[in-house]
């Protein structure tokens, strides 16, 4: 099988890599396992943390080669990709100042005469990795997993060859020891054999719903730790005193950031009766003002390609099937008339439970306009689909906002803020947006065996 690096703005094949052969795999994965005992038992955590705030500078000195490789690969507009290396950056250093502290050992008083919790690496972890953030998804479970003892090995999405390789060498500059972190050029139909592998002892799988239940249906029949951070369909609910001026910005950001393609994306749009009308005309003035097309490696261009024609079809599609059921397009609905793949805008009002709209997730600039008549009618319909990863909420009343953060069947609830990740906050979902967190204290004990220990 061939990997294909496309430039999603121009159709231009980059590169092309073979996928590695079994045997190929298999010597990489017994590797891992071996160096595991080194860095595990024979590198201090101090020296670990070492390492990783040198992988911070690494992505600091290389900023705009690595930025400029991710929008190549997969489209989105420099100033995001340059962010996205500065945040993977903080992560980093992030974990090698916390890291310690989080892993610690916790003593418990039970009457023994000495009793603790002490948090010890699991082994080789395998990370199962999307394009859609190509570094920071990686990052995020790599700087964690790592500095707790543990080695890695990426197997990235097919259409990131290139970062794949770039985030291995980010680590092998940084001066980890070779085996810690290792790319695998393999597709989605070898990963079964190396969750199998002996060797490894943990899978974190950031994706789709589908490639999450296969993932996590091979770690449960070997009985490996899985963590997944899935889809979702994150409400984003406008109560009738809500800063409607406000309200529009974290609209126009929370929905087209990336183009769209995150899953902390707002997608459904919960609005006050009273208040949508103005919300709609409002989002569609600022959504037909703010995004021109461009060459995403100009930083004044706004409206950037997705990352690859099949996900705008199958994006267009789900736009389409929803318009036949009755969903009104306000604006956009249509890819545009030029090279790339670039989708215009999009906002759909007049939705209904039966319709892909409102029951799927819209991995792409797609917004999806509903009206609520009261907070708990918009709280139940928030709630009313399989997702669960974030949502926000948007009211000057705060103590009926922390009531319905409460209520919202999700990771995580963001009140006047649209949704985002920050390494100092636990992140992941409920429901089919996954299970296990990643970042924060709670990320970095997930690949952990916590273990007890009891001293007469
Ligand atoms: P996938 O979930 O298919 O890809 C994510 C990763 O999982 C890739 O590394 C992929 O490998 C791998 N993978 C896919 N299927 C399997 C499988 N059966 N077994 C093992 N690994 C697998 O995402 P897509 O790129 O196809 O995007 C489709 C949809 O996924 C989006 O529309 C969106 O809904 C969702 N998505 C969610 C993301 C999130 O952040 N939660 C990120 C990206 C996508 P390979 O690339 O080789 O197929």
């Amino acid at each position: 099988m061939v990997m294909q690096s496309i430039n999603p703005a121009s159709g231009e094949l980059l590169a092309e890599f073979e996928t590695w052969d079994q045997e190929t795999l298999d010597y990489v994965i017994t590797q891992a396992g071996y160096m595991y005992e080194d860095w595990a038992k024979l590198t201090p955590i101090e020296d670990r943390c070492t390492l990783i705030g040198r992988v911070a500078d690494v992505l600091r000195d290389d900023l705009d080669l690595l930025a400029e490789l991710i929008t190549l690969e997969m489209g989105k507009s420099i100033n995001e990709a340059r962010a996205e290396v500065e945040k993977c950056a903080w992560v980093c250093e992030f974990y090698a100042e916390h890291g310690p502290a989080f892993l610690a050992d916790e003593v418990i008083e039970t009457g023994a005469s000495k009793s603790y919790v002490a948090y010890l690496p699991l082994g080789v972890v395998l990370a199962v990795m999307p394009w859609n953030f190509p570094f920071w998804q990686v990052f995020r479970f790599a700087a964690p997993a790592l500095i707790a003892g543990n080695v890695a090995l990426l197997k990235h999405a097919s259409n990131v060859p290139q970062c794949a390789l770039a985030i291995e060498e980010v680590f092998r500059k940084a001066g980890l020891p070779e085996g810690t972190f290792s790319t695998l050029m393999i597709g989605s139909s070898q990963v079964e054999s190396v969750i199998r592998h002996p060797a490894v002892k943990a899978v974190s799988l950031t994706g789709s719903e589908a490639a999450g239940r296969k993932v996590a249906s091979i770690a449960g029949e070997e009985l490996k730790k899985a963590v997944l951070e899935l889809g979702g369909s994150d409400p984003f609910i406008v109560l009738d005193d809500a800063n409607m001026t406000l309200a529009v910005e974290g609209a126009v950001a929370g929905r087209f950031m990336n183009m769209g393609q995150s899953c902390i994306a707002s997608k459904r749009f919960i609005v006050d009766q009273f208040q949508a009308n103005e919300f709609i005309e409002k989002f569609k003035e600022a959504v037909e003002a703010k995004f021109v097309a461009g060459d995403p490696m100009d930083p004044r261009t706004t409206l950037a390609p997705m990352a690859r024609q099949d996900l705008l079809d199958e994006l267009h599609d789900q736009v389409m099937r929803s318009v036949e059921l009755g969903a009104k397009i306000v604006t956009g609905g249509y890819q545009l008339d030029r090279e790339g793949c670039y989708y215009a805008p999009t906002i759909l009002t007049d939705v209904t439970s039966n319709m892909p709209a409102y029951n799927e997730e819209f991995f792409g600039p797609v917004a999806i306009v509903l009206k609520a008549s009261e907070p708990a009618h918009a709280l139940g319909i928030a709630n009313s689909v399989d997702f669960g990863l974030s949502g926000s909420i948007w009211t000057s009343d705060m103590a009926t906002a922390e009531t319905m953060a409460r209520g919202m069947e999700s990771g995580a609830t963001f009140v006047n803020s649209i949704s985002f990740s920050d390494p100092r906050m636990p992140f992941g979902g409920v429901k089919n947006s996954g299970y296990g967190r990643e970042l924060s204290v709670q990320g970095i004990r997930e690949f952990t065996n916590v273990k007890s220990i009891w001293i007469k």
